[in-house]
């Protein structure tokens, strides 16, 4: 299990976009800091039990720790279905004190 960090968060996050992500898992993998996993989704609203047990929905990737994350960008990098972009958290440090 990963520790939250308090240090100062990445300039970019990963959004994952969970209707491409097929939970393959690879993201996972190649997250150094682990704080990406794989979450399984209820399942489908009225969907009926299979002999009694219950169904489950499928996997998705998750950003679980984004104090964790230091924006590398290699789960983006690595996700063959194009799920994962990078979105910017803050102005890069060079532009702070343009004015
Ligand atoms: S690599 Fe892409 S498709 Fe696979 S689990 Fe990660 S986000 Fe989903
Ligand atoms: S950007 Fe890097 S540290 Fe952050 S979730 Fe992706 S692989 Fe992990």
């Amino acid at each position: 299990m990963t520790m939250p960090s308090s240090r100062t968060p990445p300039k970019a996050l990963p959004a994952i976009d969970t209707d491409r992500c097929t939970g393959c898992g690879w993201c996972v993998g190649v997250c150094a800091p682990h704080v990406l996993s794989l979450q399984v989704l209820p399942p489908p609203s009225g969907q009926p039990q299979q002999q009694g047990r219950a169904v489950w929905g499928p996997k998705r990737s998750q950003l679980h720790d984004a104090n964790g994350c230091t924006g590398c960008a290699l789960c983006a990098v690595r996700c063959p279905f194009d799920a994962i972009r990078m979105v910017r958290t803050r102005v890069a440090d060079d532009m702070v004190d343009a004015g």
